[in-house]
């Protein structure tokens, strides 16, 4: 099934039953920045087989975005530890092991800087990308979030406008959504999908999907079983990850 403009309503309704039903749960820092906000839990395939904008690059290159840094600390966690510092460790735990699968990786940041979104989407949209990840963390939630743009589908064309490139790519966004899902609850992680109105993912020219990471908790219950900062959990994550980005790297190159 795809996510699209006539389940709109459908979906929306079910989120907000659902957040209703869920007492407990805060909204994360990425999340409480979602203008709009479609989630269903991860048992929905989310795309077809996407038409290609433009033709694959000779080398497959994954932009990674560590989300906030420096002044901008992103979420405050309990135990002290900030979003920027938990996205940046795993940003640099899944770029390794992505280069060890002989994927190319290029980063919107590497060390505790402030970064603009401006910036972020120049580097994503420089990479001629076939996957650009923005990743955040939260303490709230239950597994791994999946949000790729709310933007309508839009046909090829060679120029678009800066602010909603990303309508070129979002059928190949929730593609490369649908790929991520599989891999990570073949890896037994929970995962939540839905479709976001953010700046810099809305820019980016490239498939792209913004990663939130929640604790691992025990199903009906609030009890965490992995904090985020859990280096086996961030390890069973990651490597999801890059198995979903090979799976996505031979669709890619297909003619
Ligand atoms: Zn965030």
């Amino acid at each position: 099934m795809r996510i699209q403009s006539p389940e709109v309503s459908l979906l929306r309704a079910t989120f907000e039953s659902r957040l209703k039903n869920r007492p407990r749960r805060v909204l994360g820092c990425f999340t409480a920045l979602v203008l709009a906000t479609l989630a269903v839990t991860g048992s929905i395939a989310v795309a077809q087989a996407p038409p290609a904008p433009q033709a694959p690059q000779s080398r497959f290159t994954v932009v990674l975005d560590a989300a906030h840094g420096g002044d901008d600390t992103g979420g405050h966690f309990k135990n002290g530890q900030l979003e920027k510092s938990l996205t940046l460790a795993f940003t640099t735990k899944l770029r390794s092991l992505l280069a060890a699968r002989g994927i190319n990786v290029v980063t919107t940041r590497d060390s505790d800087a402030t970064v603009d979104d401006n910036h972020r989407i120049e580097v994503a949209n420089h990479a001629q990308a076939l996957a650009c990840l923005s990743l955040h963390a939260a303490e709230s939630g239950s597994g791994v979030h999946l949000f790729a743009s709310s933007l309508s589908p839009a046909p090829t064309a060679h120029l678009y406008p800066w602010k909603t490139a990303q309508a070129v790519w979002v059928t190949r966004s929730l593609a490369l959504t649908g790929d991520l899902n599989s891999a990570l609850q073949h890896a037994s992680v929970a995962v939540t999908l839905g479709r976001t109105a953010l700046p810099t993912l809305d820019s980016m020219a490239c498939p792209a999907v913004a990663i939130e990471i929640s604790p691992e908790r025990i199903p009906e219950s609030a009890t965490i079983k992995s904090a985020v900062d859990d280096p086996g959990y961030q390890t069973r994550v990651a490597e999801a990850i890059a198995a979903a980005l090979l799976v996505w790297r031979s669709e890619a190159h297909q003619p």
